[in-house]
């Protein structure tokens, strides 16, 4: 047992070295990822519930490995996120974004996602109207997407920054809500203008009794404080149903189209829409 113990250890420590050095790896490479036209975004639907009308887009970076074909958000976010390259990284998501959308003649909203790091970074409300400045991108149509996690890394420090960005006309969703752990006070404490359920409740809503009570309670509880709330995840026509009977008026999801680049919703974007 003595010995199968330390070989269970050392299989261990060698799953362990090849996992770190993996990180290590994508760490190195992301650093070259936007000068080497690695990165590009995608772009996901966001619609109007009872009409299916498009009112906006959330933005979601994709990573083109040169090896390695395209890695996860899910994956590489989290090393950006604690390597520091999310700075220039989101910088660029920003500034791409915020370009691509003061083009359409149609004047959509743009939902781009925020990390705790760029969060808390030194400059990065001045960062934002200097975005919007360059790229003639009206504030109003700039929506800031912010996970609870990034609130809680440092509280004092958020709520000042979300509070410039208020101040210079910028909307704030939060994002994922319901999957972290004081929502509510976290709702009444930051002035977010939106609510987004995370889509782990939206794909239950028919398998589990649990996740459509919490669904309900958060569209109460946008009604009750006066927040629109949008569905995420939403793939098939029942859970789109569902959301409509209870009160739901914007959703996202595959149903309405999957995060596809700029270019495959071009008639979205134009004046004389013939949907
Ligand atoms: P998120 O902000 O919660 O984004 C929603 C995720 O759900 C996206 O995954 C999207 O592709 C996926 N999704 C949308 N509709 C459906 C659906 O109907 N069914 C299913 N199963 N999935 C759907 P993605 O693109 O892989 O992004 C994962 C996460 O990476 C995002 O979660 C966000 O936290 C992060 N992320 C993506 N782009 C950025 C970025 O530019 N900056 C930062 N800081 N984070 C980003
Ligand atoms: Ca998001
Ligand atoms: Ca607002
Ligand atoms: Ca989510």
């Amino acid at each position: 047992a003595k010995t199968e113990g330390k070989g269970t250890y050392r299989f261990f420590e060698a799953a362990m070295g090849a996992q770190i050095r993996e990180r290590r790896s994508l760490e190195h490479d992301l650093r070259s990822a936007i000068a080497n036209g690695e990165l590009s975004l995608a772009y996901q639907p966001q619609a109007q519930v009872d009409t299916g009308e498009v009112n906006g887009f959330e933005v979601l970076l994709r990573w083109n490995h040169p090896t390695r074909g395209p890695v996860s958000p899910s994956t590489f976010i989290p090393i950006a996120e604690e390597s520091g390259s999310i700075l220039k990284i989101g910088e660029w998501v920003m500034h791409e974004a915020c370009r691509e959308a003061a083009n359409w003649m149609r004047p959509l909203a743009i939902a781009v996602n925020v990390s705790a790091l760029q969060l808390t970074s030194d400059g990065f409300v001045e960062f934002v109207r200097r975005t919007l400045e360059d790229t003639g991108l009206p504030p109003e149509r700039l929506e800031i997407e912010i996970t609870e996690t990034a609130l809680i890394r440092d509280p004092n420090r958020a709520l000042l920054t979300l509070q410039k960005l208020k101040a210079i006309g910028v909307n704030l969703a939060m994002d994922d809500f319901g999957t972290g752990y004081s929502s509510l006070s976290n709702l009444r404490a930051f002035p977010f203008d939106k609510i987004k359920i995370d889509r782990s409740f939206i794909h239950e809503v028919h398998d589990n009794p649990q996740a459509a009570a919490i669904v309900r309670a958060v569209l109460g509880l946008g009604r009750g404080l006066g927040l629109p709330v949008i569905a995420e995840g939403v793939e098939t026509s029942e859970e789109l149903s569902f959301l409509g009977s209870e009160g739901c008026t914007e959703a996202q999801g595959y149903l309405f189209g999957r995060p596809a680049p700029i270019g495959e919703f071009v008639p979205l974007l134009s004046n004389n829409v013939v949907a």
